[in-house]
């Protein structure tokens, strides 16, 4: 008899809406122009889902230059600079914007700010594409934040005209402390509070909150690189559970799951769900699994493609 474990999925885990738009925007490309399309940066944060776009004929770059001219060109879900999109144009690049929407609603609230007269602060990772993206979308220089601290050492040319915006998939609780001590420091300082952070981010946490106070272990489904999936991981260790990031079942350690009677599994937004079917198949390879999902919020949100991926 082997021994048993019970799994909990987190509701909701995986795709976002943004992810699920950007990856049939480079589907529908290669349908409609014909391979090769070119991606700039890994269209969404998941080794699978960029391997499975290549071997259909996209190409990624790091660089426009790197795109030949007249060549299909893609940006990533992660939005893009003024500068690239310009150097784009300048190249008369064909371009089909796969930036998210939530994204994009962030570089005009970031602009807006600006030309209101104020300088404006990021709340984000440096060196994360969004944060590239975003700060690019403003004229001034973008002040970056990603801790309390950042905040202590913060300066700004003027208190009394100052806002912030955020990168869309930060860790609620982190940016809610860092807000308040922007609010405690700068108190005449405009922002959305949490709403920059995108629902799914939000939702994908709250779910994680849940779901660790069930489980002895948890095992979150996503690539180092994606923020949204770190923070999941970083909240379920906040919440006193042993918390793994892994690419698919192959990262697994069987010693992690030794003591783990109840395993949790979530996925990032950048996730495919066909890699959390591979997890719990290889938990059923090693004992014997029941399955249960959680409870949680069913997400119905669906974004327009961009009109260059709707002709025929
Ligand atoms: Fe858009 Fe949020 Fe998905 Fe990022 S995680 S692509 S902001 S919906």
């Amino acid at each position: 008899m082997p021994d048993s474990r019970h799994i909990i999925l987190a509701q909701p885990r995986g795709f976002c809406a943004g992810v699920e738009r950007a990856i049939e925007i480079v589907e529908r490309a290669l349908t409609i122009y014909g391979a090769p399309v070119y991606v700039r940066h890994e269209i969404v944060h998941n080794k699978y889902v960029v391997d499975s776009l290549r071997s259909k004929g996209a190409v990624f770059v790091s660089e426009l230059d790197e795109i030949p001219t007249g060549g299909i060109t893609i940006f990533s879900a992660h939005g893009v600079s003024e500068k690239v999109e310009d150097d784009a144009k300048l190249r008369h690049l064909p371009v089909i914007d796969a930036t998210c929407p939530l994204v994009t609603k962030v570089h005009k609230e970031a602009q807006r700010n600006e030309a209101e007269g104020n300088q404006v602060i990021l709340i984000g990772h440096a060196g994360h594409p969004e944060v590239e993206g975003t700060s690019g979308r403003i004229k001034g220089e973008m002040l970056l934040v990603s801790s309390v601290d950042d905040v202590d050492r913060l300066q700004v040319s003027d208190p009394t005209h100052l806002s912030y915006v955020t990168q869309t998939t930060l860790s609620v609780d982190d940016t809610s402390a860092i807000i308040a001590k922007l609010k405690e420091k700068f108190p005449a300082i405009t922002g959305p509070d949490l709403r920059d952070i995108c629902y799914a981010t939000q939702n994908r946490q709250n779910a994680v909150r849940e779901l660790a106070s069930k489980v002895d272990i948890l095992l979150v489904i996503g690539s180092t690189r994606s923020s949204n999936s770190n923070r999941l991981r970083d909240l379920g260790e906040e919440m006193g559970v042993a918390s793994y990031l892994i690419n698919n079942e192959h990262d697994i350690k069987t010693e992690w799951l030794e003591n783990a009677s109840v395993i949790g599994i979530t996925s990032g937004a950048s996730a495919p769900e066909i890699l959390t079917q591979g997890v719990i198949a290889y938990l059923q390879s090693l004992y014997s699994v029941t399955v249960e999902t959680m409870n949680g919020v069913s997400e119905n949100i669906k974004f327009k493609l961009p009109k260059e991926v709707l002709v025929a």
